[in-house]
């Protein structure tokens, strides 16, 4: 019942300035890193299986994007947190520590959640400029009914 996973029939390819910025912005406009539609969203939350319209799985048919989304999703908050804090301490003659010591924390929740699917898809744009996808690997997502190919740790 398995079908073997996928491995990429590309090298690493070494991704153009316009590339990145073409895969980067669809990923920041909540639309699909590859063919720039969708739908991908199934709610903030929640990446949809499969992008709408060109049928690529959002995670590739693979358990360990979680790694690569979670480091961009980390990234983000921290940078954007180091932001409001220097943005704050550069407009006001007496820094609010108090107003920073609790509010940079719920910051922090607020962007973890904010910001939770741009990382996904930003990590999957990251993953397609160094992997792009192949007409068969496409092939091969559209003709799959699951997310994962193995069964192994699945979300059930
Ligand atoms: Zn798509």
């Amino acid at each position: 019942m398995n079908r073997p996973e996928m491995s990429s029939e590309t090298g690493m390819a070494i991704p153009t300035v316009r590339g990145m910025l073409r895969l980067f912005g669809r990923a920041f406009l909540l639309r699909c890193p590859h063919c720039g539609k969708g739908p991908v969203l199934q709610s903030w939350m929640k990446l949809r299986v499969k992008c709408g319209t060109c049928g690529l799985r959002l995670q590739r048919g693979e358990h360990d994007t979680v790694m690569g989304f979670a480091f961009i999703l980390f990234a983000l908050v921290g940078l954007f947190s180091y932001a409001v804090l220097v943005v704050t301490l550069l407009v006001t003659r007496t820094t609010p520590w108090d107003l920073l010591q609790n509010g940079l924390p719920v910051l922090v929740i607020v962007e973890l959640f904010a910001f939770f699917p741009f990382a996904k898809l930003l990590w999957l744009a990251f993953d397609l400029a160094l992997r792009p996808v192949t007409p068969s690997e496409l092939e091969w997502h559209r003709s799959a009914t699951q997310q994962f190919e193995t069964e192994r740790d699945a979300p059930r």
